[in-house]
Protein backbone atom coordinates (compact mmCIF):
# COMPACT_ATOMS: atom_id res chain seq x y z
CA UNK A 1 0.00 0.00 0.00
CA UNK A 2 1.52 3.38 -0.93
CA UNK A 3 0.38 6.16 1.95
CA UNK A 4 -0.85 9.40 1.12
CA UNK A 5 1.88 11.25 2.94
CA UNK A 6 5.72 11.10 3.18
CA UNK A 7 9.00 12.76 4.65
CA UNK A 8 11.11 14.92 2.21
CA UNK A 9 13.69 17.42 2.71
CA UNK A 10 12.12 20.82 1.17
CA UNK A 11 13.79 23.63 0.09
CA UNK A 12 12.18 26.74 0.80
CA UNK A 13 14.94 29.64 0.97
CA UNK A 14 18.43 29.64 1.51
CA UNK A 15 19.84 28.38 4.78
CA UNK A 16 16.08 27.24 4.84
CA UNK A 17 15.32 23.70 3.70
CA UNK A 18 13.14 21.35 5.60
CA UNK A 19 12.80 17.39 6.47
CA UNK A 20 8.97 17.32 6.95
CA UNK A 21 5.73 15.63 6.15
CA UNK A 22 4.45 16.14 2.24
CA UNK A 23 2.22 14.45 0.07
CA UNK A 24 2.93 11.45 -1.62
CA UNK A 25 2.72 12.74 -5.34
CA UNK A 26 -0.20 11.63 -7.53
CA UNK A 27 0.85 10.56 -11.47
CA UNK A 28 -0.88 10.07 -14.57
CA UNK A 29 -0.86 7.55 -17.12
CA UNK A 30 2.30 9.04 -18.39
CA UNK A 31 4.08 9.20 -15.18
CA UNK A 32 6.08 6.54 -12.68
CA UNK A 33 5.86 6.54 -9.07
CA UNK A 34 9.38 4.99 -7.98
CA UNK A 35 10.02 4.37 -3.81
CA UNK A 36 13.65 5.92 -3.78
CA UNK A 37 15.89 3.94 -2.30
CA UNK A 38 18.57 6.75 -2.00
CA UNK A 39 19.59 10.03 -2.93
CA UNK A 40 23.64 11.42 -3.04
CA UNK A 41 24.45 14.99 -1.72
CA UNK A 42 25.55 16.88 -4.75
CA UNK A 43 27.91 20.09 -4.45
CA UNK A 44 24.98 22.06 -6.07
CA UNK A 45 22.55 20.74 -3.16
CA UNK A 46 24.82 22.19 -0.57
CA UNK A 47 25.95 25.13 -2.50
CA UNK A 48 22.13 26.21 -3.11
CA UNK A 49 21.24 25.37 0.69
CA UNK A 50 24.07 28.03 1.51
CA UNK A 51 22.39 30.24 -0.71
CA UNK A 52 24.19 30.69 -4.05
CA UNK A 53 22.95 32.95 -7.08
CA UNK A 54 23.13 30.36 -9.52
CA UNK A 55 20.07 28.83 -7.79
CA UNK A 56 18.16 31.83 -5.69
CA UNK A 57 19.39 34.63 -8.42
CA UNK A 58 20.42 37.91 -7.95
CA UNK A 59 20.40 41.43 -9.19
CA UNK A 60 21.79 40.24 -12.74
CA UNK A 61 19.52 37.25 -13.56
CA UNK A 62 16.26 35.20 -12.48
CA UNK A 63 16.35 32.33 -9.45
CA UNK A 64 16.19 28.79 -11.81
CA UNK A 65 14.99 27.21 -8.67
CA UNK A 66 11.70 27.20 -7.72
CA UNK A 67 11.29 26.90 -4.03
CA UNK A 68 9.56 24.94 -2.55
CA UNK A 69 10.98 21.95 -4.03
CA UNK A 70 12.00 18.26 -2.93
CA UNK A 71 15.65 18.38 -3.36
CA UNK A 72 18.14 15.69 -4.79
CA UNK A 73 18.56 14.29 -8.47
CA UNK A 74 21.07 11.67 -7.70
CA UNK A 75 18.35 9.01 -7.21
CA UNK A 76 17.52 5.75 -7.98
CA UNK A 77 14.20 3.69 -7.17
CA UNK A 78 12.21 0.94 -7.78
CA UNK A 79 8.75 1.22 -9.49
CA UNK A 80 5.97 0.94 -7.07
CA UNK A 81 3.33 2.61 -9.43
CA UNK A 82 3.01 3.05 -13.22
CA UNK A 83 0.33 4.76 -15.33
CA UNK A 84 -0.83 2.04 -18.62
CA UNK A 85 0.83 4.91 -21.18
CA UNK A 86 3.92 5.17 -19.18
CA UNK A 87 4.20 1.44 -19.04
CA UNK A 88 4.14 1.13 -22.88
CA UNK A 89 6.31 4.30 -23.32
CA UNK A 90 9.28 3.10 -20.93
CA UNK A 91 8.60 -0.50 -21.09
CA UNK A 92 8.82 -0.66 -17.63
CA UNK A 93 6.88 -2.87 -14.83
CA UNK A 94 6.46 -3.18 -11.39
CA UNK A 95 9.50 -4.06 -8.68
CA UNK A 96 11.88 -2.44 -11.88
CA UNK A 97 14.42 -0.26 -11.05
CA UNK A 98 15.11 2.78 -13.07
CA UNK A 99 16.53 6.42 -13.45
CA UNK A 100 15.43 9.77 -14.97
CA UNK A 101 18.29 11.78 -16.82
CA UNK A 102 18.35 14.53 -14.62
CA UNK A 103 17.27 16.88 -17.47
CA UNK A 104 13.41 16.47 -18.45
CA UNK A 105 13.63 17.77 -22.32
CA UNK A 106 10.85 20.21 -23.53
CA UNK A 107 10.70 18.62 -26.60
CA UNK A 108 10.17 22.54 -28.18
CA UNK A 109 13.40 24.24 -28.17
CA UNK A 110 15.98 24.50 -30.31
CA UNK A 111 18.33 22.19 -28.22
CA UNK A 112 15.87 19.43 -27.86
CA UNK A 113 14.78 19.82 -31.58
CA UNK A 114 18.49 19.61 -32.06
CA UNK A 115 18.76 16.33 -30.37
CA UNK A 116 20.54 18.33 -27.59
CA UNK A 117 18.16 17.80 -24.88
CA UNK A 118 20.87 18.04 -21.99
CA UNK A 119 21.08 21.82 -22.86
CA UNK A 120 17.37 22.34 -23.14
CA UNK A 121 16.45 25.79 -22.72
CA UNK A 122 13.62 25.07 -20.15
CA UNK A 123 16.28 23.40 -18.14
CA UNK A 124 13.49 21.77 -15.67
CA UNK A 125 16.12 19.73 -13.38
CA UNK A 126 15.24 17.19 -10.88
CA UNK A 127 15.29 18.67 -7.25
CA UNK A 128 15.15 21.99 -7.94
CA UNK A 129 11.94 23.06 -9.67
CA UNK A 130 8.96 22.55 -7.03
CA UNK A 131 6.06 20.63 -8.25
CA UNK A 132 8.01 20.01 -11.83
CA UNK A 133 10.71 18.04 -10.80
CA UNK A 134 10.39 17.50 -6.90
CA UNK A 135 13.75 15.37 -6.95
CA UNK A 136 15.06 12.03 -4.78
CA UNK A 137 15.42 13.16 -0.83
CA UNK A 138 11.77 11.84 -0.85
CA UNK A 139 10.63 8.40 0.52
CA UNK A 140 8.46 8.68 -3.30
CA UNK A 141 9.07 10.60 -6.35
CA UNK A 142 6.82 11.27 -9.53
CA UNK A 143 8.74 10.21 -12.80
CA UNK A 144 7.00 13.01 -15.25
CA UNK A 145 6.20 11.34 -18.64
CA UNK A 146 8.55 13.35 -20.52
CA UNK A 147 11.82 12.32 -18.77
CA UNK A 148 13.74 10.16 -20.32
CA UNK A 149 13.89 6.70 -18.13
CA UNK A 150 16.64 4.49 -17.72
CA UNK A 151 16.24 0.68 -16.50
CA UNK A 152 18.61 -0.28 -14.22
CA UNK A 153 19.93 -3.75 -13.63
CA UNK A 154 19.36 -4.19 -9.80
CA UNK A 155 22.95 -5.86 -9.51
CA UNK A 156 24.30 -1.95 -9.11
CA UNK A 157 23.20 -2.06 -5.26
CA UNK A 158 21.79 1.23 -3.96
CA UNK A 159 24.79 2.72 -3.91
CA UNK A 160 25.62 1.77 -7.68
CA UNK A 161 21.67 3.19 -8.72
CA UNK A 162 22.86 6.39 -6.86
CA UNK A 163 25.92 6.86 -8.67
CA UNK A 164 24.37 6.80 -11.78
CA UNK A 165 23.76 10.44 -12.05
CA UNK A 166 27.19 11.61 -11.11
CA UNK A 167 28.88 8.63 -13.39
CA UNK A 168 26.77 10.18 -16.42
CA UNK A 169 28.63 13.64 -15.85
CA UNK A 170 32.40 12.02 -15.46
CA UNK A 171 31.23 10.10 -18.84
CA UNK A 172 30.25 13.12 -20.62
CA UNK A 173 32.94 14.87 -19.69
CA UNK A 174 35.62 11.99 -20.24
CA UNK A 175 34.25 11.79 -23.92
CA UNK A 176 34.40 15.60 -24.65
CA UNK A 177 37.96 15.46 -23.66
CA UNK A 178 38.83 12.86 -27.01
CA UNK A 179 41.45 10.75 -24.63
CA UNK A 180 43.79 8.59 -27.06
CA UNK A 181 46.12 5.83 -26.00
CA UNK A 182 49.24 8.43 -26.64
CA UNK A 183 47.61 10.96 -24.20
CA UNK A 184 48.75 12.05 -20.07
CA UNK A 185 45.91 13.17 -18.93
CA UNK A 186 45.75 15.38 -15.62
CA UNK A 187 42.52 15.50 -13.50
CA UNK A 188 42.39 18.78 -11.11
CA UNK A 189 39.81 17.95 -8.24
CA UNK A 190 38.76 14.88 -6.68
CA UNK A 191 35.66 14.82 -5.75
CA UNK A 192 33.43 11.71 -6.24
CA UNK A 193 33.00 13.19 -9.82
CA UNK A 194 36.93 13.55 -10.11
CA UNK A 195 36.96 10.36 -8.57
CA UNK A 196 34.98 8.87 -11.41
CA UNK A 197 36.38 10.79 -14.10
CA UNK A 198 39.79 9.31 -13.31
CA UNK A 199 38.37 5.78 -13.68
CA UNK A 200 36.86 6.68 -16.45
CA UNK A 201 39.49 8.24 -17.90
CA UNK A 202 41.78 4.81 -17.39
CA UNK A 203 39.50 2.88 -19.62
CA UNK A 204 40.55 4.95 -22.15
CA UNK A 205 43.88 3.64 -21.64
CA UNK A 206 45.92 6.77 -21.86
CA UNK A 207 49.75 6.79 -21.23
CA UNK A 208 49.45 8.35 -17.99
CA UNK A 209 46.65 9.31 -15.85
CA UNK A 210 47.21 12.05 -12.97
CA UNK A 211 44.94 13.15 -9.99
CA UNK A 212 45.32 15.89 -8.00
CA UNK A 213 43.49 17.24 -4.86
CA UNK A 214 44.38 18.78 -1.95
CA UNK A 215 42.78 16.63 0.67
CA UNK A 216 44.91 13.59 1.86
CA UNK A 217 41.77 11.14 2.69
CA UNK A 218 40.46 11.87 -1.66
CA UNK A 219 44.30 11.39 -2.75
CA UNK A 220 44.35 7.78 -0.88
CA UNK A 221 40.94 7.12 -2.78
CA UNK A 222 42.51 8.17 -5.99
CA UNK A 223 45.42 6.05 -5.51
CA UNK A 224 43.40 3.24 -4.46
CA UNK A 225 41.28 3.58 -7.14
CA UNK A 226 44.01 3.16 -9.94
CA UNK A 227 45.42 7.12 -10.86
CA UNK A 228 48.92 6.81 -11.97
CA UNK A 229 50.08 9.05 -10.11
CA UNK A 230 48.76 11.98 -7.23
CA UNK A 231 49.90 15.16 -6.80
CA UNK A 232 48.73 16.89 -3.57
CA UNK A 233 48.33 20.45 -4.67
CA UNK A 234 49.14 21.59 -0.74
CA UNK A 235 52.37 20.51 -0.51
CA UNK A 236 53.87 20.05 -4.54
CA UNK A 237 54.15 22.15 -7.10
CA UNK A 238 51.85 20.47 -9.72
CA UNK A 239 52.33 22.57 -12.77
CA UNK A 240 55.98 21.90 -12.42
CA UNK A 241 55.89 18.34 -11.56
CA UNK A 242 53.77 17.57 -14.59
CA UNK A 243 55.96 19.51 -16.70
CA UNK A 244 59.12 17.41 -15.54
CA UNK A 245 56.91 14.44 -16.16
CA UNK A 246 56.75 15.40 -19.57
CA UNK A 247 59.75 16.37 -20.50
CA UNK A 248 59.42 19.56 -20.11
CA UNK A 249 55.93 19.77 -22.61
CA UNK A 250 53.01 19.45 -19.96
CA UNK A 251 50.10 17.10 -20.26
CA UNK A 252 47.74 16.53 -23.37
CA UNK A 253 44.67 16.71 -21.67
CA UNK A 254 43.37 18.92 -18.55
CA UNK A 255 40.01 17.87 -16.37
CA UNK A 256 38.87 21.01 -14.68
CA UNK A 257 36.57 19.44 -11.90
CA UNK A 258 37.24 21.55 -8.67
CA UNK A 259 35.28 24.84 -9.33
CA UNK A 260 38.68 26.57 -8.29
CA UNK A 261 40.13 29.94 -10.06
CA UNK A 262 43.67 28.38 -8.91
CA UNK A 263 42.53 24.77 -10.85
CA UNK A 264 41.97 26.45 -14.05
CA UNK A 265 45.27 28.81 -13.55
CA UNK A 266 46.96 25.58 -13.12
CA UNK A 267 45.94 23.71 -15.80
CA UNK A 268 46.21 26.64 -18.59
CA UNK A 269 50.13 26.29 -17.25
CA UNK A 270 50.52 22.58 -17.31
CA UNK A 271 48.65 21.85 -20.54
CA UNK A 272 51.27 21.50 -23.60
CA UNK A 273 51.04 23.51 -27.17
CA UNK A 274 47.80 22.70 -28.85
CA UNK A 275 46.80 20.85 -25.58
CA UNK A 276 42.95 20.51 -24.63
CA UNK A 277 41.38 21.54 -21.33
CA UNK A 278 37.56 20.56 -20.34
CA UNK A 279 35.80 22.33 -18.01
CA UNK A 280 33.41 21.00 -15.49
CA UNK A 281 33.69 22.80 -12.32
CA UNK A 282 31.22 24.96 -11.33
CA UNK A 283 32.56 28.43 -9.82
CA UNK A 284 31.75 30.66 -6.77
CA UNK A 285 33.88 33.11 -8.11
CA UNK A 286 35.51 35.00 -11.35
CA UNK A 287 38.68 33.39 -13.03
CA UNK A 288 40.65 36.56 -13.92
CA UNK A 289 43.01 34.29 -16.95
CA UNK A 290 45.88 35.99 -19.79
CA UNK A 291 44.07 34.59 -22.60
CA UNK A 292 47.12 35.14 -24.98
CA UNK A 293 48.64 31.79 -23.39
CA UNK A 294 44.76 30.55 -24.90
CA UNK A 295 45.74 31.22 -28.74
CA UNK A 296 49.07 33.11 -28.95
CA UNK A 297 51.53 31.10 -26.63
CA UNK A 298 49.98 27.37 -26.88
CA UNK A 299 46.96 27.13 -29.27
CA UNK A 300 44.86 25.28 -26.89
CA UNK A 301 41.37 23.95 -27.49
CA UNK A 302 39.01 24.50 -24.65
CA UNK A 303 35.93 22.80 -23.86
CA UNK A 304 33.12 23.14 -22.21
CA UNK A 305 30.71 20.19 -20.69
CA UNK A 306 27.44 20.43 -18.51
CA UNK A 307 25.66 16.93 -17.39
CA UNK A 308 25.18 14.36 -19.27
CA UNK A 309 25.35 14.67 -22.57
CA UNK A 310 22.92 12.05 -24.66
CA UNK A 311 25.36 9.37 -23.74
CA UNK A 312 26.13 9.64 -20.15
CA UNK A 313 23.62 7.37 -18.73
CA UNK A 314 23.94 4.25 -21.02
CA UNK A 315 27.86 4.56 -20.34
CA UNK A 316 27.76 4.96 -16.54
CA UNK A 317 24.72 1.97 -16.23
CA UNK A 318 27.10 -0.31 -17.98
CA UNK A 319 30.23 0.56 -16.19
CA UNK A 320 28.73 0.27 -12.77
CA UNK A 321 26.62 -2.70 -13.59
CA UNK A 322 29.61 -4.60 -15.33
CA UNK A 323 32.25 -3.29 -12.32
CA UNK A 324 34.61 -1.18 -15.02
CA UNK A 325 34.65 1.27 -12.50
CA UNK A 326 34.56 1.18 -8.44
CA UNK A 327 31.70 3.24 -6.89
CA UNK A 328 31.60 0.90 -3.65
CA UNK A 329 34.41 2.89 -2.14
CA UNK A 330 33.57 6.30 -3.58
CA UNK A 331 29.98 6.16 -1.77
CA UNK A 332 31.79 6.50 1.71
CA UNK A 333 28.62 6.96 4.07
CA UNK A 334 25.39 6.00 3.50
CA UNK A 335 22.80 8.34 6.17
CA UNK A 336 19.46 8.26 6.67
CA UNK A 337 17.48 11.28 5.30
CA UNK A 338 16.34 12.95 8.53
CA UNK A 339 20.01 13.56 9.28
CA UNK A 340 20.79 15.51 6.37
CA UNK A 341 22.00 19.12 7.71
CA UNK A 342 25.09 17.07 9.76
CA UNK A 343 25.20 14.87 6.07
CA UNK A 344 25.39 18.58 4.19
CA UNK A 345 28.07 19.62 6.15
CA UNK A 346 29.76 16.35 6.21
CA UNK A 347 29.78 16.55 2.19
CA UNK A 348 30.99 20.22 2.33
CA UNK A 349 33.69 19.52 4.27
CA UNK A 350 34.80 16.14 2.17
CA UNK A 351 37.85 15.61 4.86
CA UNK A 352 36.41 12.48 6.10
CA UNK A 353 33.94 11.58 2.91
CA UNK A 354 33.75 11.46 -0.80
CA UNK A 355 29.77 11.00 -1.96
CA UNK A 356 27.42 10.80 0.89
CA UNK A 357 23.75 9.24 -0.09
CA UNK A 358 20.93 10.14 1.88
CA UNK A 359 18.75 7.45 2.45
CA UNK A 360 14.65 7.92 3.18
ZN1 LIG B 1 24.87 16.10 -9.05
ZN1 LIG C 1 14.07 21.94 -24.62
Amino acid sequence: MIPKTMKALIAYAPMDFRYEDCPVPEISEDDILIKSFGCGICAGDTKSWRGASMFWGDETHPAWLKAPVRCGHEFCGEVVMIGDRAAENFGLTLGDWCVPEQAIPCGKCRYCLDGERWLCEVHNLYGFQGGITDGGMAEYVKIDGRSIVHKVPKSVGVKGGCMIEPVSCAAHTVERAGITLRDVVVIGGMGPIGLMKMQLAKLKNPKMVIAIDGKPNRLALAEKLGADLVIDYTKEDCVAKVKELTGGYGCDVYIENSGSPQSVLNGLEMLKKHGRMVEFGVFLEKTPVDWSIIGDKKELTILGSHISGTEGYDIAIDAIANKKVNVEDVVTHLIPLKDWQSAYEMAERGDESAKIVLVP
